[in-house]
Formats: structure tokens, sequence, C-alpha cells
């Protein structure tokens, strides 16, 4: 039977009897084990996708958002807050509805593409445009949740992270063991720091004997951690990782130097392509930001830089609905035929 992750891993995260459990059943994604690409499979190395576009909203972030919403609930919040319009945005309305909560999404004015927030909207998540920019709005965000029984859910909040770590606990109890390499894609990072803190809390428990190497991929044009500086105006078609000043960049660094792993970036067109392998070859539809994590495997084992007969994980970060968009890129509609039997099997090369 499916648990709330909150019950499956209890033991492992700050939550008592008094914590209301607010869940969707997020979690327990599966591992899918990869047929190919093939450079992998010449070097007897097995990769397994943990396709977290399985989750209730259609991405990982659902994970950190049950412990978010359950822990605001019980300190007696009325209302959670975030200044984003992308998967957290999405995940924080849904888990408020279900805990019976009001969500706010704050944004500066002119920047709400209807498109983008419409899961949220449909959620009943409560938009305030501000007149100003990105960062007025997380700083009256902030100030908002300071002054009102409202409770922050960016990516600050740390019980974000704490719910995450579980995706790390997941491929351990699957695998029996730690794989060697565990490649994810990097925006604010905050993801790649809980796989560590996951990672390394089950080796100290002796649930895992090894630990794994991070592998974190940031999109070329949105690379600040490969850059070691901020990323002004970042620019790429993989949206949930176009972060130019990752909040959890300490995190991240500690992550790759403390596991002996490595950040590197991907170009668009690399992610592309193994965005459209997924899909046609391995019949799984990611959004692109987390094709990135293929993207760069992809160019490692190219590369010859993974050792053979090793275990790779790659986390698949959302869902390919979410971004219907970079869909229409990669695939075009053809043109209509006479409604006969001859035409449409031609049309379907049949004949
Ligand atoms: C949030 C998100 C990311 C980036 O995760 P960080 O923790 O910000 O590094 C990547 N892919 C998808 C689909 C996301 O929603």
């Amino acid at each position: 039977m499916r648990l709330p992750l909150i019950e499956r891993y209890r033991a492992h995260l700050p939550v008592s009897l008094n914590t209301p459990v607010v869940s969707l059943l997020e979690g327990s994604t599966p591992l899918i084990p990869l047929k190919g690409p093939k450079e992998a499979r010449e070097r007897g190395i097995r990769l397994y996708a943990k396709f977290e576009g399985l989750n209730p909203t259609g991405s990982f972030k659902d994970r950190g958002m049950t412990l978010a919403v359950s822990k605001a609930v019980e300190a007696g919040a009325q209302a959670v807050a975030c200044a984003s319009t992308g998967n957290t945005a999405a995940s924080a309305a849904a888990y408020a509805a279900r805990a019976g909560v009001l969500s706010l999404v704050i944004l500066p004015a002119g920047y709400v593409a209807l498109g983008k927030v419409a899961q949220s909207l449909v959620h009943g998540a409560r938009i305030v445009q501000v007149e100003g920019n990105f960062d007025q709005a997380l700083r009256l965000t902030r100030e908002l949740t300071e002054r009102y029984p409202v409770a922050l859910v960016n990516s600050l909040n740390p019980y974000r992270l704490e719910g995450q770590k579980t995706l790390a606990f997941e491929v351990v109890d699957e695998l029996g063991e730690a794989p060697h390499y565990h490649a994810l894609p990097v925006g604010n990072a905050g993801n790649i720091t809980a796989h560590w803190m996951g990672y390394k809390e089950y080796h100290a428990l002796g649930k895992a004997k090894g630990l794994p190497r991070m592998l974190g991929f940031q999109a070329a044009g949105a690379a600040p951690l490969v850059l070691g500086r901020p990323v002004e105006r970042p620019e790429t078609l993989a949206t949930a990782i176009r972060i130019g000043n990752p909040a959890s960049w300490e995190g991240a660094l500690r992550a790759k130097e403390e596991s002996g792993g490595l950040i590197e970036a991907v170009t668009d067109g690399e992610i592309l392509e193994a965005y459209r392998y997924l899909a046609r070859e391995e019949g799984i539809f990611c959004e692109p930001a987390s094709a990135a994590a293929l993207a760069g495997v992809w160019k490692l084992l190219r590369e010859g830089r993974l050792e053979e007969g090793s275990t790779v994980v790659l986390t698949l970060t959302g869902h390919g609905l979410k971004d219907p968009a970079t869909a229409e890129k990669v695939a075009e509609l053809p043109p209509p035929v006479p409604p006969d039997l001859e035409a449409v099997a031609r049309a379907a090369g049949l004949s």
C-alpha cells in the first residue's frame, strides 16, 4: 500500500504525533531501469530514472511541500505563501487546498503568464501582483510571513529540503545500496543539497555502505555554479532551472566536494536531445529541465568519464505535460487528409 511520504519515513523527519499529516500520497515514485543509451550499454553501465513527474502535482516539489505545509498547519498558519509561478506554486496550492488553508502567490506585475500559473489558479491560489520587481515581491512575501499567520514555503523553508531528502532513501531502499553516481538538474540547488543530506543520513545509519558521486547539471545559459558567479539574465528553455543566483549555493558546492562529484553545464541543444531520447526510446515524458540530468550523463559517457559497470540514478524532476510549449518545438502536426482509407493509410506511411 502506498503511504504518505511523512508516514513512510517518519523516523527520519522532524515530525511528532501532533503534526497533522497533509498528504496527497507523494513520493514512492518508480525507479525505472533505462534500456540505453548505447554508450551506457556498451560499458555495462546501468541507468535508472527516478521519475518524479509521477508525484501528485507533477514534480518532486511535492516531497518538500507535504512537510512544509504539515508543519505550517501544526504551527497554526492560516495561509502559505511563495514567490514562484512554477512547480513550487503549483505544489503549494495543491497542498494548501488539501489542508484547507489559503495559498498566496506573490509576483511582480506583468510577470504572470496564465499558462504558467494555471495549475495554481485552478487549485484556488490567490495571486497578488505587486507593482515592483521580483526582489521586491520576494521581500514583501517574507515580511508578510513575519507579520501575519502566513508560512513561507519558498525553498528558504528548511522543511522543504527535509522532505526532498527522502528521494535518496527511496533509491537506497530499492537498489539495496547507494548507486555509484546520482545525476540531477540544478536550479536553486535545493534538491542536490537535499539528495546529499539523504544519502549521508542513510550512510550514517548503516543503511547504505557506499555514497554516490553527485553529478549536478545546469543549463549553459544559467550556470552560476559552473561559472562561480551569479548570472544576471539567465536564459534556457528549461524554465525550471532558469536561475541566476541559487538559494542553496553552498549546499550544492558541499554536495559536489564531499561526494567527489561535479557540477557542469549542458546546452539547450543537448537538453532537447535527451528530452527526445527519453520520450521516443524510453517512453518517458519529462520536463526539459529534467532531461538536463540525462544530457549531462550522456556527455560524460561520450567522454568516457564514468566507470565501467557502474550504476547511475537520474532524478527526472518533473512531468513533460508541465511544458507543452517545448513539446511543440520537437514535434509538428501534419496537414489534414481527406476522410478516406487510402489517404489515411498513405498519410500514416502504411502504403
Ligand atoms: C524545481 C525544479 C528543478 C530545480 O530544482 P532545484 O532544487 O531548484 O535545484 C528542476 N526541475 C524541475 C522540474 C523543478 O520543478
